[in-house]
């Protein structure tokens, strides 16, 4: 099925389709994929990039949850031994599952023009499986980029922002105009790259306390930190922190969040 014959998009799935070669082309210039690399696509679609990775793999894994997109491929690629179609959530795959399958310990490549509505919960998805990936590249709404790469005191800082720069170094990649798709988005796109750090530049004791506490700062992000943390914090631990209660939650580095996050795990609050 050709782009002209499948009419009906599904904007359920966020169903964008990647038209412009040239754009196809810089893609697999960033990713440099190598035949020996294991490599998960999320959402392949009509194979826009498939079909560019499988001539460079000698495997490729493909997620895809639209079982009539998922059929096609399966007929346009029947040739191809290389590529292995799971009929999946992206949402509720695991990549451990390859390495079982396979029983290879290799680290995994995952590469995705992602649907835009489930990007988000897709990247904290992933992040949960940061041990087995070696480097994501995705196509995303150039916002999301914009938060996942932001500084400290900038507006686009947030809970992503930390979250995934705990995990991965975030490198903006280049910009691409709606046009480039079909049917043509409302948004402006660009390609970011998330790379796992080797060693985390900060270890949280607890991950599930760093969630919770960015959370709680991002959802009320106008507030003072110690508003904002009152549920975990009094003034007598911000002063233990060597932190200003007034600031704002946009203005703690990744670091500093560890920092509390470990602080509260360490001194777990008394009853009373
Ligand atoms: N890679 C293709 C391209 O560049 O032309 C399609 C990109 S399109 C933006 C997103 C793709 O992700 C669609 O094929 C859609 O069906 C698929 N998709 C949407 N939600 C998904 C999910 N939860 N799990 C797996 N695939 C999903």
């Amino acid at each position: 099925m050709s782009l002209r014959t499948f009419l009906r998009p599904r904007k359920r799935f966020g169903q964008n389709f990647l038209r412009d070669p040239l754009v196809i082309e810089k893609i697999i210039k960033a990713v440099r994929p190598q035949s020996e690399d294991r490599v998960v696509e999320i959402g392949p679609g009509l194979g826009a990039l498939t079909h560019s990775l499988v001539d460079h793999l000698n495997k490729l894994d493909v997620v895809e949850i639209d079982r009539d997109l998922a059929h096609e491929l399966q007929t346009i690629f029947q040739d191809r031994k290389e590529l292995t179609i799971h009929v999946q959530d992206a949402l509720t795959f695991k990549l451990s599952t390859l390495n079982t399958r396979d029983n290879n310990p290799q680290k995994i490549r995952v590469i995705g023009n992602l649907p835009y509505n489930i990007s988000t919960p897709l990247i904290f998805h992933l992040l949960e499986e940061a041990h087995l990936i070696q480097d994501m590249y995705f196509m995303l709404q150039k916002e999301v980029v914009e938060r996942l790469s932001a500084k400290p005191q900038c507006k686009d800082y947030g809970r992503l922002t930390v979250m995934v720069q705990y995990f991965c170094e975030v490198t903006p990649l280049f910009m691409v105009e709606p046009t480039a798709f079909y049917p043509i988005p409302k948004v402006h796109s660009q390609l970011v790259a998330l790379i796992p750090h080797q060693k985390l530049p900060s270890p949280a004791l607890d991950l599930s306390i760093l969630q919770a506490i960015t959370k709680t700062a991002f959802s009320q992000r106008r507030k003072t930190l110690s508003n904002a943390l009152k549920p975990y914090l009094t003034a007598r631990d911000f002063t233990a922190l060597d932190l200003n209660p007034s600031l704002r939650p946009e203005a703690l580095s990744v670091a500093d969040f560890v920092q509390i996050s470990n602080y509260i795990v360490t001194h777990p609050k008394q009853l009373t």
